[in-house]
């Protein structure tokens, strides 16, 4: 699977452009340069299960920006991929939770 997914919002002269979060330039100052996937295959972050989810989520574990990146993914409804050390199916019970304290 490629990285196709983990897209961010990037400016071009065609508008706005997505790229992986792993191939973004370290001359940005964004969070998610000093994520500690930053350089790694962005493909183990999208795992077809729950036990090939756990090589991404031991990355976030050790990720400074982890609770950044996990905000990031909920407020943008990511659908696909380990974000902030959550699966989808992990941010949407954090979603669900959050909905059931309001
Ligand atoms: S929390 Fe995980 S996916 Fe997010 S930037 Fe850090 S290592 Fe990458």
């Amino acid at each position: 699977m490629d990285g196709g997914g983990r897209r961010l919002p990037n400016a071009s002269a065609e508008g706005v452009a997505y790229v992986s979060i792993h191939q973004i330039r370290s001359d940005t100052d964004k969070w998610w340069d000093v994520g500690a996937c930053r350089g790694l295959d962005s493909g183990i972050f999208y795992p077809d299960d729950d036990v090939e989810a756990q090589a991404a989520k031991s990355v976030c574990e050790t990720c400074v920006v982890k609770q950044t990146c996990l905000d990031h993914a909920l407020s943008f409804r990511e659908k696909a991929g380990v974000w902030g050390g959550a699966t989808e199916r992990d941010r949407r019970r954090i979603i669900r939770q959050r909905r059931r304290k309001d």
